[in-house]
This record gives structure tokens, sequence and C-alpha cells, in this order.
């Protein structure tokens, strides 16, 4: 690996030596990350970085397209494959880029759109305050009712759509551990006729592997999601559509010209070999045991008395409150990482502290899991958390040496059977 780097250029030489042993030894719980085969790598490396694609298959603005074609064509029929879609737009840069896409194709400026609130488990890209997306587009919230069960405010959440007329209502969160009722979504959608969509960046690979519940099947019209967190592909973008050819179209046309340049395809063919593995049999397998990891860690948490915001996990996410531990979500952090396991600090739905340090900590099970973590491992791992954060630098040592242990045992695995 890397033998050009090494002997061309030490400086960066240097810092991909240092991230490869930081990801070797520690543990990473940030329920966003995961690790990539070695075939994905491969994609993403290849000589498909130096081509120009702008357009679509077939409809190129320049020549040279043969093998380009063909990759993204593959890569657009296995993601339909995976998600039962009729249309996939496979060239989103990031999950970013795919929202405000997906935002321009199914609306004007000044429209409304109604998502979930960022403190009760929303993402950046659905609304922040901070991101220039709000300036164009108006957009209203809906939340929990109770952060004990998680259970959302759907009479609400249809008040607010009668009256503020969305254009579009969004199902999709970061930090939230508990599945949505889409068939809801989907009836409060029809009745003020606005486009349902599902921002399934966190869980898509949760859906593709069947572990949970995909919003097509309920009858969600766009599904969009990134391709780097569950899925275990490259840092990108994917926009789905059923049926609807007309949407599929403005869909397309509002990622290319509307709002990107040309495609990179070094990572649409990266796509295309992530969205081929996750259709192999052993993905179930993988998306299975992501979640019975989510539990029993939530589990050795629950034990210790640590608030879990909705009183546990379905998915591959746990979100805590640490300040019955007398800290906030920032020192937990920052005692863990010393420990080496990384996660990240969260706000909680109300929570009384500022965002940018805030009571609760988030993590997650996907990149442990592809390691080859069973449950065992993860209760384990939970104790040696709740150690640091009732016994602070006391604990740190012994834990991050069982850490290391732990994590060495279990190297990232090169490929994926
Ligand atoms: C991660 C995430 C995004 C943004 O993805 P990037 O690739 O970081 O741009 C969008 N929506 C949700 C729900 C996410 O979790």
């Amino acid at each position: 690996m890397y033998e050009h780097i090494k002997k061309e250029d030490s400086e960066v030489y240097g810092t991909l030596e240092g991230e490869e042993k930081r990801q070797a030894e520690g543990l990473e719980l940030i329920p966003s990350e995961n690790y990539v085969s070695h075939a994905v790598r491969e994609a993403m490396g290849s000589v498909l970085t130096n081509k120009y694609s702008e357009g679509y298959p077939g409809r190129r603005y320049y020549g040279g397209q043969e093998f380009t074609d063909q990759v993204e064509t593959l890569a657009i029929e296995r993601a339909k494959k995976l998600f039962g879609a009729s249309f996939a737009n496979v060239q989103p840069h990031a999950g970013a880029p795919a929202n405000i896409a997906t935002y321009f194709a199914l609306m004007e400026p000044d429209d409304t759109i109604m998502g979930m609130d960022l403190s009760h488990g929303g993402h950046l890209t659905h609304g922040h305050p901070v991101t220039y997306i709000t300036k164009i587009f108006n957009f209203v919230r809906y939340k929990m009712k109770d952060a004990g069960t998680g259970a959302i405010d759907y009479e609400e959440m249809r008040e607010i759509a009668k009256k503020e007329k969305p254009k579009v209502i969004m199902a999709g969160f970061s930090a939230y551990p508990r599945e949505l009722d889409y068939e809801k979504f989907v009836s409060i959608g029809r009745e003020v006729d606005a486009v349902v969509i599902a921002d399934v960046a966190h869980i898509a690979g949760l859906i593709a592997g069947g572990a949970l519940k995909n919003p097509f099947q309920y009858g969600f019209d766009v599904m969009l999601s990134t391709t780097h967190k569950t899925l275990r592909g490259p840092r990108g973008g994917i926009i789905l559509t059923r049926e609807n050819e007309e949407l599929a179209k403005k869909i397309n046309k509002s990622v290319f010209p509307g709002f990107q340049g040309g495609p990179l395809m070094n990572m649409i063919a990266a796509k295309a070999v992530c969205f081929g593995e996750a259709l192999r049999p052993s993905f179930k397998e993988y998306t299975r045991q992501i979640i019975k990891n989510a539990k029993a860690m939530a589990e050795v948490f629950s034990q210790h008395n640590m608030r879990l915001i909705t009183g546990g996990t379905d998915n591959h996410l746990v979100l805590a409150d640490v300040s019955s531990f007398g800290m906030s979500g920032g020192e937990a952090e920052k005692l863990l990482d010393e420990a080496n396991i990384t996660l990240n600090k969260n706000v909680i739905a109300d929570d009384p502290r500022r965002p940018m340090d805030p009571s609760g900590i988030r993590l997650g099970t996907p990149a442990i899991t592809t390691r080859g973590f069973k449950e065992k491992e993860c209760r384990e791992v939970a104790e040696l958390m709740v150690d640091i954060l009732k016994n602070r630098e006391a604990a740190v040592g012994n834990a991050k040496a069982r850490i290391k242990e732990l994590a060495t045992a279990r190297p990232v695995p090169e490929s994926f059977e």
C-alpha cells in the first residue's frame, strides 16, 4: 500500500501511516463511519478519476465514454435491485448534495418542506440555520412526543402539515435509534399532496440488507442516501425513485446540470463494487449483526442506569445522556478518545446544554461489526465505556490496553465474501 506516496511524498505518507495505525488500534463507534473493502478502495484509486463524463450513460457531453457508460449503468442497475427502485441517480458527490439536488427537483424557492427537528434526530441538511439551504426553502418540523420511547407525534405532524402545506415531507435522521412509521408519513403526505421522501443516509445498509423496513414498500416517492455509512461503500450519495419517470427525470436534471458538474467516475465505480457486495447473502447477515450488537451495548448501558434517548435502539445507533455521570457529551467524547474509543458528542431532545457542548453521546456498531465483533465483545466494550465514565482518568489506562487487544485481534477484513 502507498508505495508511490512513500517514495515521493513523505509528508503525506506520514499522515496516512498515522491514520492506518489509528484505525487499526482504536475502536470506531461513530455510527456514520465504516471500513470499506480493498475492492472498493481499488475502484476509488482507479484510472476512472481521469475521465470527464458530464451527462448520463448514452448522453454525455464528451467522447470516450465506452467504459464509463458501462460502469455507471452497472452502478444504477445494482442500486435499483438493492433497494427495489425503478430509477437511480448515482452521481451525487455525497449525502448533502443528494439532499440539495432533491430539494431543487421537487420545490421552488420559498416552498415549504417538513423534516424532523434537529435536536430530535434530524440532520444538518434538514434545515439547520447554519446551512444556506434555509435561505431558499422554508423548513418546518415534527418532533418526538416522548423522548423516553421515541414515539413521534404523528397527530401534531398532521396538523402542521395541514397548516403549512409543505411540498415535501421528509422522513430521516442521523441521531434517532428507532424505526419511523412510514405508513403515517405516506398517509399525511397524500392528505396534503406532498411528495414523501426518505433520507436513509444512516440506515441504507440496514434497509438493503433487509434488517429494517424499506420506505418504498410503504409508498414513498423518493429515497436518498449516502453510500459510505451502513452501506459500507465509498463516500458518495444516491437518489432513488419508484415508477414515476417524470420525477426521476427531474431529479437527474437537478443533479446535473442543475447542481453538480462532472461526476466522480472512480467513485461511481466504487459504488458499483459496494452495491455488488451488498447484494451478497453475507451482507444480510452483517446488517442483522449490526443491530444485535447495538442492542447488546444499549442493554449494558441501561443496566448501569445510563439514560438512553428513546429507551434503547432498533437500529445501529445509541444516543445516551451522560449528564448523570456529572459530565457533558464533549467531556465524555474526550475521555473515551483517550482510551481509543471514537464516538461523538450529540445534542439530545430539549437539551439543556449548549449545542457545542451538549448532554449526549452518539455511538454505533457498523464499523466494529465489520471487524467481526459480536454481542459478547460489544458488551465488554460497553462495560469498559461505563467504567471510564464512572471512574474517569483512573480507568483510561486499563481500558486503552484492552481496547487495543480487542481491536488488533480483529483486523479490518480486506474483503467480504
Ligand atoms: C450523513 C447524512 C447526510 C449527509 O451526508 P454527507 O455525505 O456528509 O454530505 C445527509 N442526511 C443524513 C440523514 C445523514 O445522516
